[in-house]
């Protein structure tokens, strides 16, 4: 599929909206990714999934796939779903903000690794993930998002993959043009349903 046709489905099921929004780093945009929605159904993550393995095969065999809580949890365990023998673990936040391995995982010394994001902005969560697969000796031989909206094609020296890359903008909140124009500012992550 073109990008094109990739974004038109996130916006069909609600995961890429269009408005002014906070993202997590405080920072203002116009766009916002709400990644939920997409993996909500598993019948059009399936593809999504499966684009994304078939680009971390061509950087080289894995014999795991690691996301970050709580995010890459579900697009790391459907990638792997699409390798052979593929293990899918996740990392979780510890209270000083690293990211460990809980629950029993382990990886081998040595073992290739990807690290997979639903959506990958200034790559900080990313950074934590793979400094927890170095602890455990593992190396990270690609970094995979179904959505990459920083404007790198790399993360240190890793290798930065995705379904689709989107150049969105976003300001400092001192700084944001929709906030000059009074527009409503939303955190989409935190909407509940009353009650
Ligand atoms: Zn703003």
């Amino acid at each position: 599929m073109e990008d094109s046709a990739w974004i038109d489905e996130l916006e069909q099921v609600g995961a890429l909206l269009r408005g002014h929004f906070q993202l997590t780093t405080g920072r203002h945009s116009d766009t916002f990714f709400l990644l939920a929605r997409l993996t909500e159904r598993p019948w059009v993550m399936a593809r999504w999934a499966k684009e994304l393995a078939r680009q971390v095969i061509l950087l080289g065999p894995v014999s795991a796939v690691v996301g970050p809580a709580m995010g890459g949890v579900i697009p790391a365990y459907a990638v792997a779903q699409e390798m052979r023998g593929v293990r899918a673990l996740f990392a979780e936040k510890e209270d000083d903000g690293t990211m460990a391995f809980r629950r029993g995982f382990a990886l081998e010394p040595g073992e290739p690794v990807a690290v997979v994001e639903d959506v990958v902005t200034t790559g900080s969560s990313v950074a934590k993930v793979i400094s927890a697969v170095e602890a455990a000796g593992a190396v990270v031989s690609a970094v995979a998002a179904l959505v990459n909206r920083t404007r790198e094609g790399a993360l240190g020296a890793v290798p930065l993959v995705s379904v689709v890359r989107v150049a969105a903008p976003s300001w400092p909140a001192d700084a944001c043009p929709l906030c000059a124009g009074d527009m409503p500012l939303v955190r989409p992550k935190d909407a509940r349903e009353p009650g």
